[in-house]
């Protein structure tokens, strides 16, 4: 009866007034999260200059440092996760919830409490990593190769069992991970549950302010949109093949054989372009590179045209640090490592910042504009809590870096001085040329960034086991991509493993998303300045309005739900796959006409 009582009590006093002892929940709550603001503040740049260092002189005692603070973070978020975590059943202001979720979620393999487990999971992270950093394979002529030798097959070599033999040697690198890649599953999926997680998959996909499952739900749904463009764009694509190599080497019908697409993962076709589509003629091409060398624009002259870009929407300029201390030109003197990045090294002094090799081409003068798409989000939303500095959600990043890449066109290209506007004319004329090629990007990353994690999720939710690790991987490509290996890959591979993200652990969703919402921008943007025309051909370089929806898009961080950035930009709540449509409309309509008298689909009823 007494204990009934008290019951009674406390609920009464709730109802009205935190008890005292919530009173001090509510204080160590304000207090936990004021210290990783200060924190992050004080420590954040230190962390991020010597990962500077470590990537711009890599030297003994360079990586030695880094692997010191990587530990040393790994930890210290690992603790912030866990009382974030003790913090699920206070009341708090919607604000202080998203931060404790941010921090609660921020690992994507995260270490169960049990110290014994913790530290067989870093052991098998870390040699992960090295399995794949240091994969290579030697046949029995005795010739060795790594991935870049084999990448520089596939990416040209037309010669089918040359690229069947480097498709091969690359994907035996897999194997040794499989018992590997399970037991680290196991122990994920138990450091989840810790932090108050089902396990991996929730926590993986529970961060887009909505159910794990409704979101995963949401994806296909945008994928069935978008689906008959991609059949359509195959279809084209396997007839050529098959008029170029024959019936024996990439049958009319079934899936495209793996290793016949110009890239190790069949993740883009471009560097088959030449056999998809013969351009009407020569002279409509707009030769970027040519242009540049032409007009002897330097490494640092491409990333100011970049910068003028954002500055004619009226984004801020850049810092004068930026100039000073990014990497522009492949040093002579020492390795660095060149795959482009952009830094945000000190928010509160804007020490911003890319690292970059740049080379005098069109690729890198695209590539300047999508990194430059990182660097001014995050001058954007550099003055919001540190917690709150990132992405809408994790896609958000990349696509708008490469949303200011569909505004390179050829009016932008008159616009900068590039070329005569009879030569854009003329350059417009074959737009199904300059659709196939950025389709062959664009839109065979579709498919391919949604099946790996439905894979992925698969596996950490217990779907998916050990006996049927790699004929999932391969039933899963084969329904979303329509590829395949030409022979079955029994249970002894492990294919998943030669693709980095699968070893590396680094979530593919993102890829999807940007894929999907950059094409959403884009046509809301062209909406909004009226432009009238082929999606294709509109770019907002210049267009303040479309600048100041892009700056206050951006400045939100990822201080409110995404969906509200989202509505910000585009006046919608959801994810369409109808904007990718209307972009290549043209294509498919051509592609239509071209697929008139072929079978089109890959099932074999
Ligand atoms: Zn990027």
């Amino acid at each position: 009866m007494k204990n009934f009582l008290s019951l009674i009590l406390i609920i009464i006093v709730t109802s009205c007034a935190p008890t005292s002892e919530q009173t001090n929940e509510i204080q160590d709550l304000e207090d936990f999260l004021s210290s990783v603001e200060e924190e992050n503040k004080k420590e954040g740049p230190v962390i991020y200059s010597a990962s500077w260092i470590s990537s711009n002189f890599i030297t003994y005692d360079s990586q030695k440092v880094i692997a010191d603070y990587g530990t040393r973070y790994t930890l210290k978020s690992l603790e912030r996760s866990r009382q974030a975590a003790n913090f699920d059943d206070i009341k708090t202001s919607p604000e202080n919830r998203r931060m404790l979720d941010i921090l609660k979620s921020s690992f994507v393999m995260p270490p169960p409490l049990d110290n014994a487990l913790a530290s067989e999971l870093s052991q098998i992270t870390t040699n992960l990593e090295a399995m794949y950093g240091s994969g290579e394979y030697c046949f029995e002529d005795g010739s060795c190769y790594d991935l870049e030798g084999f990448e520089s097959i596939i990416d040209s070599s037309r010669n089918p069992s040359e690229l069947l033999r480097a498709w091969q040697g690359w994907h035996e690198i897999g194997k040794p991970m499989k018992p590997m890649y399970m037991r680290m599953v196991e122990i994920g999926n138990q450091g989840s549950i810790d932090l108050g997680y089902e396990g991996l998959s929730d926590l993986w996909f529970s961060k887009y302010d909505m159910p794990a499952e409704d979101f995963l739900d949401d994806t296909d749904r945008v994928w069935d949109e978008v689906k008959p463009l991609y059949d359509a764009l195959h279809c084209h694509v396997r007839a050529k093949l098959n008029e170029h190599y024959g019936d024996e080497i990439v049958p009319k019908s079934g899936p495209l054989p793996v290793h016949m697409l110009g890239n190790m993962w069949g993740q883009s076709w471009s560097n088959v372009y030449d056999l998809i589509y013969e351009e009407e003629t020569e002279s409509n091409y707009i030769d970027v590179t040519k242009i540049i060398n032409e007009k002897s624009i330097d490494e640092i002259e491409m990333v100011e045209y970049a910068e003028d870009f954002f500055i004619s929407m009226g984004f801020k300029p850049l810092p004068e640090t930026f100039w000073e201390r990014s990497l522009f030109i492949k040093p002579r003197d020492r390795s660095v490592v060149c795959h482009a990045s952009a830094w945000n090294l000190d928010p509160a002094n804007n020490d911003l910042r890319i690292k970059m090799c740049i080379e005098k081409n069109e690729e890198d003068f695209i590539t300047i504009h999508h990194e430059l798409g990182h660097i001014f989000y995050y001058q954007a939303y550099n003055h919001i809590p540190t917690v709150f500095q990132a992405g809408a959600n994790d896609g958000f990043h990349e696509a708008f870096g490469d949303l200011l890449t569909l505004s390179i066109t050829p009016d932008y290209l008159v616009d900068i001085g590039f070329i005569s506007k009879d030569e854009a004319e003329k350059a417009k004329q074959d737009p199904i040329g300059l659709l196939m090629k950025q389709a062959l990007d664009g839109i065979v990353i579709v498919p391919w960034a949604l099946m790996l994690d439905k894979w992925r999720s698969g596996v950490f939710n217990g779907e998916i086991d050990e006996k049927n690790l790699n004929s999932s991987w391969w039933n899963l490509r084969e329904e979303y991509q329509g590829i395949s290996t030409s022979y079955s890959r029994s249970e002894d591979y492990f294919d998943p493993g030669a693709k980095y993200h699968i070893p590396g652990n680094t979530p593919y969703t993102r890829y999807y998303l940007a894929s999907i919402m950059q094409y959403q921008f884009h046509e809301a943007l062209c909406n909004l300045i009226d432009y009238d025309g082929y999606l294709h051909e509109c770019s907002i370089y210049g267009n303040k309005e479309a600048g100041d929806k892009i700056i206050s898009t951006m400045a939100m961080g990822q201080s409110l739900p995404w969906q509200d950035a989202f509505e910000n930009l585009t006046g919608s709540r959801q994810l369409s796959g109808k904007s990718i449509l209307n972009y290549y409309a043209p294509l498919k309509e051509w592609l239509d006409e071209q697929n008139k008298n072929r079978i089109c689909g890959w099932s074999e009823k």
